[in-house]
C-alpha cells in the first residue's frame, strides 16, 4: 500500500512513517517541518526505495493537490497538528489554521483526488485524533470514554482536534469520502519532543532540575506506548470499517504523580544519583487553567472488531523510553534549543 502521512517528522507521525516502511508499505511524509519536527525520528527509514518525502504545509492547498497528483497515495494517515495543550492556551490561532483549516484542505485535496480517480473503494482518509474531545470524566474507574460519548471538548487544543474529527465525519456523510477515524489516550516513547511531560521528567532529572507537577498531581491520564499505537494505526487503516471510529488506549490509567514517581524509580535503577532519589526533585507547581481531571478508554471496539490490544504496560514501555533518552543525548540536547522548550507555557488564562 502506498500511504500518504502527514506530520511524519513528528512523534507519533514519524512512529508510523518507522513502521509502515519495516512492514514494506511505500511511505510518502508530508510535513511543513515546524518547531516541533525532526527529520532524525525518520533516519532510520530515510534512506529505503520506499520512502519519499514532502515539505509542505497543509494550509496550501495547491501543495497539496499537486503532492496527491504526484504520488497518487492508496491512503492517508493524517496526523499533522499543532499538538501542544499549553502552546495552544497561549497562541490558539496556528491551532484553528493548522487542525482546522489545515484538515479541511487535506479533506478537499483528497476528495478532489478521489473523485478524479473514479471513487475506488479501497482508498481511506485515517484522521488521527485524541480521546481529549470528550472532555473530562470523573475518578469512577466504571466510566470510560466510549466512541459514542458527546464530545465535550475544554482547550483551544482539543476544540480544534474536534472541529477536525466532525470535518471527518461530514465527508463522508456528504460527499462518500472513506474515511476512519481514531481517538487515542496520551502516548510516549522514543522521539518525544523534549516539551511533553514524559521527556521534561526524564531530562529534567538528569540535568538536577526541579520536576514540576500541574496541581496535586491527581489528574488521571492513560498512558498508550507510541510503537503500540502505531502497530494500531496501521491495522486501523488497512482494517477498520469506513465511516467508523476507534479509541485506543493503552489499559494503564495513572495519575501524573505516579507516573512521574515511576520515571524517577527507573532513573534511580539505570542513572542513580550519587545520594537520594529522583523523586527528591519533585516540585508541585500551578495548575494548568481549565486542566482536565480524568481521560480513561474503553477500549473494547478496537479489541473486539480488530483484535487489537496494547503490548506493554506504562512500566514496561517507560523503562524503554528512559533507556532510549539515557541513549540519545544528540538527538534531545539539539532540540532543547527550540523557541519555548523549557519555559512554562500556558499559564496565562
Ligand atoms: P507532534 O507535534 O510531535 O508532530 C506534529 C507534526 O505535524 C510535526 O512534524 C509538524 O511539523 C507537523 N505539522 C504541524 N503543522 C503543520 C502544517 N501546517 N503542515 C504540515 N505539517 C505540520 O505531534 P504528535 O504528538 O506526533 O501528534 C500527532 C497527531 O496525533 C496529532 O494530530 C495529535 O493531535 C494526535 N494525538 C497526539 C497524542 C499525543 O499524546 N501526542 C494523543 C492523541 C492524539
Amino acid at each position: 500500500m502506498k500511504i500518504l502521512v502527514t506530520g511524519g517528522a513528528g512523534f507519533i507521525g514519524s512512529a508510523v512513517v518507522r513502521l509502515a516502511v519495516t512492514r514494506g508499505h511505500e511511505v510518502v511524509n508530508l510535513d511543513a517541518l515546524t518547531y516541533a519536527a525532526c527529520l532524525d525520528n525518520v533516519a532510520p527509514v530515510a534512506d529505503s526505495p520506499l520512502y519519499t518525502f514532502e515539505q509542505i504545509d497543509i494550509r496550501d492547498r495547491a501543495a497539496l493537490d499537486a503532492c496527491f497528483a504526484k504520488h497518487a497515495p492508496d491512503a492517508v494517515m493524517h496526523l499533522a497538528a499543532e499538538s501542544h495543550v499549553d502552546r495552544s492556551i497561549d497562541g490558539p490561532g496556528d491551532f484553528i489554521e493548522t487542525n482546522i483549516t489545515g484538515t479541511f484542505n487535506m479533506l478537499e485535496a483528497a476528495r478532489k483526488y478521489w473523485v478524479e480517480a473514479g471513487r475506488p473503494d479501497a482508498f481511506r482518509f485515517h484522521h488521527i485524533s485524541t480521546d481529549e474531545v470528550f472532555g473530562s470524566l470523573p475518578a469512577d474507574p466504571a466510566v470510560q470514554f466510549t466512541e459514542n460519548t458527546p464530545y465535550d471538548p475544554r482547550s483551544p487544543y482539543s476544540a480544534s482536534k474536534a472541529s477536525s474529527d466532525h470535518l471527518v465525519r461530514a465527508w463522508h456523510e456528504s460527499y462518500g469520502l472513506p474515511v476512519v477515524l481514531t481517538n487515542c489516550s496520551n502516548n510516549y516513547g522514543p522521539y518525544h519532543f523534549p516539551e511533553k511531560l514524559v521527556p521534561v521528567v526524564i531530562l529534567g532529572a538528569l540535568a538536577g532540575k526541579p520536576l514540576p507537577i500541574y496541581g496535586d498531581g491527581s489528574n488521571i491520564r492513560d498512558w498508550l506506548y507510541v510503537e503500540d499505537h502505531a502497530d494500531a494505526l496501521l491495522l486501523v487503516v488497512e482494517k477498520g470499517t469506513i465511516g467508523r471510529s476507534y479509541n485506543i488506549g493503552g489499559e494503564n490509567e495513572r495519575t501524573n504523580l505516579e507516573l512521574v514517581q515511576t520515571i524517577c524509580a527507573i532513573l534511580d535503577e539505570k542513572r542513580p544519583k550519587a545520594s537520594g532519589s529522583y523523586a527528591d526533585q519533585i516540585t508541585f507547581v500551578a495548575d494548568r487553567p481549565g486542566h482536565d481531571a480524568r481521560y480513561a478508554i474503553d477500549p473494547s471496539r478496537i479489541r473486539d472488531e480488530l483484535g487489537w490490544r496494547p503490548s506493554v504496560t506504562v512500566e514496561e514501555g517507560l523503562a524503554r523510553t528512559v533507556e532510549w533518552y539515557l541513549d540519545n543525548e544528540d538527538w534531545w540536547r539539539a532540540l532543547q534549543n527550540r523557541d519555548g522548550v523549557g519555559k512554562r507555557l500556558g499559564v496565562k488564562a
